[in-house]
This record gives structure tokens, sequence and C-alpha cells, in this order.
């Protein structure tokens, strides 16, 4: 059953938090249904779960067609082309999380004043300077958050990071303190940047010791991904 899975997954995050001395609130886990079917989403909504995570628009909104209560959360995680903005323009999406470049939040800004709403969204940072990965360079973060707060229709609420593949998860814990002290900088000229989406499969319970607020996990939960089938 996936909430067995599921719920082996939040103990480890209420034991993160324990021992980092967070109150588990703290710490929402998003489930990283990716490549999975709706029916596997379906069960663990029918479990109670409520907070998805999805890479791709077009694969978001064939989700949401199927599964249907508004009672759900969803997040899009993945890197975002801007001319796939326009099939969110009705759609809920309760947090964009991959927002890296000047373009984007000037895209998103017009599309939020066509659409009549407000995006919340996290600056993406690509925090261990890799090239093969999205994200703007830790040192333009505050430039964009600056320029996300001039953007009416565009609402910052935080920061999110991937951080580098590594064997031992501890090799990880640099990059997502990294991560918090560039948000807590942020925070102190934009109030609402809070959130710090960071932390996978292999490395979520250093990442709730370094202050994660969202972790996204997939393979745990739902069992490794199989891209083969996909066009
Ligand atoms: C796929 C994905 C995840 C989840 O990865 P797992 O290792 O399966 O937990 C988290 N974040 C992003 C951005 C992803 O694309």
């Amino acid at each position: 059953m996936l909430i067995d899975a599921y719920n082996a997954v939040r103990a480890r995050v209420d034991e993160a938090c324990a021992r980092a001395g967070r109150p588990p609130e703290a710490v929402k886990l998003l489930a990283v249904s990716k490549t999975k079917p709706a029916e596997d989403i379906a069960e663990l909504c029918a479990a109670g779960v409520t907070a998805f995570a999805e890479n791709k628009v077009g694969e978001l909104c064939g989700k949401q067609d199927i599964l249907t209560d508004e009672g759900l959360e969803w997040h899009l995680i993945g890197h975002l082309q801007s001319n796939k903005i326009k099939y969110l323009a009705r759609r809920p999406v309760a947090l964009i999380h991959s927002v890296d470049s000047l373009h984007l939040l000037d895209e998103l800004q017009k599309a939020g004043e066509k659409f009549g709403r407000v995006w919340p969204i996290l600056i993406e940072v690509n925090i261990g300077r890799e090239e093969s990965k999205t994200g703007c360079d830790p040192n333009d973060t505050r430039l964009l958050a600056e320029e996300a707060l001039k953007r009416p229709n565009l609402a910052l609420q935080g920061l999110m990071c991937v951080a580098p593949a590594v064997n031992d998860p501890e090799e990880a814990r640099p990059f997502f303190a990294a991560l918090r002290v560039l948000r807590d900088e942020i925070a102190q000229f934009a109030p609402d940047c809070r959130e710090l989406s960071m932390g996978m499969s292999g490395d979520f319970e250093v990442a709730v010791e370094e202050g994660a607020t969202l972790v996204r996990v997939g393979s745990l939960i739902f069992g490794a991904r199989d891209y083969s089938k996909q066009a």
C-alpha cells in the first residue's frame, strides 16, 4: 500500500524535525507523483493525503482533469517553459517552485495580469552551480527576489533547490545550509519569503534538519520511476 510508504517517510520527517527542535507542522511533505498514474494519486487521496507535486505542465493538467477534488494541493516543481504558462490559466497551482530567470518573472507577470491571478512562486537556485541543473546562480538570487517583489501578480514565498547528487546525504548538508542563508538574507526585505523547498528521497532528512519547510519525495513513496514508457 502506497500509504504505508508515505507514512514511513512522514515518520522520518517527524523524527528529523525532533532532532532539529522543530515542530512537525513546520514541514509539509509533498508526494512527487510525476510519471505515476492518476490511480496511484487517487489511492493516496483516499487515505487522506492532499499535497502532490508534478514536474510537467501537461502531466499536471492531465491528472487534474481526472482528480477533481478541490481539497487537493498541486505543486509545480519542474522547469517551467514560458510557452506552457497559458495552460495554467485556470488551473489550481498551490506553488510554482521553479522560477529561475528574469524572463520567467516577466512572462508570469504578463500571464498573471491577463488571467487575473497572482502566482505564488519560489525562486529555484542552482545551489551547487552544476552545469546540468536549472536554477539561478546563487549570486543572482537576491536580484531575482527584488525583481519578483516589483511585480504585483507574483507572490514570492521562498526558495527551492535540488542539491547535487551525493553518495552520503551528509554531503548535501552544506548546500541546504547555504540555501537557508540566502533565504534569511532575502527575508530581510521580503518578509513573505519564508519557504525552503529542499530535500528529496535521498536527502530529505538532512534537508529538514537544515530548515526545509517543503520536502519533495517521489520514489520512496511511489517506487522507482519507469521512463521507458514515456513518449
Ligand atoms: C523528481 C523530483 C523530485 C523527487 O525525487 P525523488 O528522488 O524520487 O524523491 C523532487 N524534486 C524535483 C524537482 C523532482 O524533479
